[in-house]
């Protein structure tokens, strides 16, 4: 018998445990291990609470963790609790599927001032992560500022811009909930070094933008070149600069507006002891497309500012570590430890993105470790012993299933869910 363990209960692990048990049928356990009692990652955590469709991708996984050969064993930080070596002594392969928690820096004077935020910080705030739970967006001023120009600012802005009847259906904390309900905001400034051709943001997503309740989005027709331009791009992009282009023809007639300022590289932050505003340069494209100061600055005000420029993997002793994620080749780190996910290629991509990569990680794994084979490695038993030794008490799938029943008898009227947000109320239901 072989033993895997998987670090890490978002889509690529989830993705890589699948595709293990595919290779392995009845000849290899997976456990899959999360530093929560709650699994599935950024699909919990990440994933925007209104875009409910896209979170039912976790049913997928629950039937991974229900299958006989994987086990999901959370409240276990890889790391912390157990190293890696000891991982690599208990298992025939250790795959890290940590993901990419922290926000990426603008590295601008006056980002550290209270009121800019990160957008892991802010998601996991309207999405109840316990490391977050406490955030309290200052949503006291009239204006906003996100910067990026990838989905995940959209998703900041969009929920900044929501009414609280446009929430209906949506698994949003009750925290977030309220402060939103009662927020002052009313000018949402996207900033974007470059511009409408050189977007990250998709259809589906800008689609929304122009069929919101209360808010209506703005864009400077002067940013755009000429549409025949717009036919050479890829089609997915195509019709994103296409919906960008309409939204110049919608009435401004809504009390919230979301301003897209193209060619706005943020200089420095400003304010009296909180942020008040930004200094941006207006930018041009540069004969690489990359962008280029002009010289000429100005301010956009903003009582909150958040940034959503990308994000990095957390380092774990002992891995080699560069540029924001686990240094690795085709996945293949070390002898017999392997990474996926965001973790291997950095934040990018969509959640099925993660499912080829889990699928070449795990044909390298077999190609590497033959089901038959020594099959002197402990695995769970082992991990839970040496766990006990230092009193870490994992929890496995059942516990999540209380924890997810709980969430869901908890639940406001049209809501699927009202999660616990913070990691000791997890351990009350069950009981710890
Ligand atoms: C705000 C946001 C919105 C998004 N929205 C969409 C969307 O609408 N559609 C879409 O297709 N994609 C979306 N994505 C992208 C998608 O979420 C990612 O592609 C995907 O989650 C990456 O999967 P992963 O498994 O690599 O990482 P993650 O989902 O981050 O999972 C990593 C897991 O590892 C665990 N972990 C971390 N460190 C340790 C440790 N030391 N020990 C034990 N466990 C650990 C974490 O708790 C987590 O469960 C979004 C991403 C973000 C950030």
């Amino acid at each position: 018998m072989r033993h895997f363990v998987i670090v890490g209960s978002g889509p690529a692990g989830f993705y890589t445990a699948e595709a293990l048990e595919k290779a392995y049928g009845d000849q290899a356990r997976v456990d899959i291990l999360d530093r929560y009692p709650v699994p599935y990652g950024l699909i919990r955590f990440g994933v925007a609470p209104d875009h409910q469709s896209l979170k039912a991708v976790s049913k997928r996984y629950d039937k991974v963790a229900e299958s006989p050969g994987v086990d999901f064993i959370g409240n276990v930080s890889v790391g912390r609790d157990i190293s890696v070596a000891e991982l690599l002594d208990l298992y025939d392969a250790v795959i890290l599927a940590t993901g990419a928690p922290h926000d990426r820096k603008l590295g601008i004077p006056g980002e550290d001032l209270p009121g800019v935020v990160g957008s892991a910080e802010f998601v996991g705030w309207y999405n109840g992560h316990p490391e977050f739970a406490d955030l309290d967006p200052f949503l006291n001023g009239t204006h906003a500022a996100v910067v990026g120009n990838g989905n995940v600012a959209l998703d900041c802005a969009r929920i900044l811009a929501k009414t609280r009847h446009e929430f209906e259906g949506s698994d949003i904390v009750g925290h977030a909930l309220d402060a939103l309900d009662h927020s002052a905001i009313r000018t949402i400034t996207i900033l974007g070094r470059r511009g409408p051709h050189q977007i990250a943001m998709t259809p589906k997503e800008l689609g929304e933008l122009g069929h919101l309740e209360a808010a209506v989005p703005v864009v400077e027709p002067a940013d755009f070149p000429p549409v025949e331009a717009d036919e050479p791009l890829e089609p997915g992009l195509r019709k994103s600069v296409a919906l960008l282009r309409g939204f110049a023809d919608l009435s401004q007639d809504k009390p919230k507006h979301m301003v897209f300022d193209f060619f706005a590289k943020p200089l420095r932050v400003e304010g009296d002891g909180k942020v008040e505003r930004i200094i941006v340069e207006r930018t041009e494209l540069d004969e690489k497309g990359s962008a280029r100061g002009t010289g000429e600055t100005y301010e956009v005000p903003a009582s909150l500012v958040i940034t959503a420029i990308g994000y990095s993997t957390s380092p774990i002793p002992d891995v080699p570590f560069e540029g924001g994620k686990f240094v690795n080749e085709s996945g293949r780190i070390a002898d017999r430890l392997y990474a996926v996910g965001w973790a291997r290629r950095g934040p990018s991509g969509t959640i099925g993105t993660n499912r080829p990569d889990g699928y070449e990680v795990a044909e390298q794994i077999a190609a590497a470790v033959p089901a038959e084979g020594s099959g002197d490695r402990e695995g769970a038993s082992g991990l839970k012993r040496l766990l006990e030794s230092c009193g870490v008490m994992p929890t496995d799938y059942d516990d999540w299933r209380k924890i997810e029943q709980t969430e869901v008898s908890r639940a406001r009227p049209g809501s699927p869910r009202e999660k616990f947000v913070r990691h000791k109320d997890w351990l009350q239901v069950l009981g710890r």
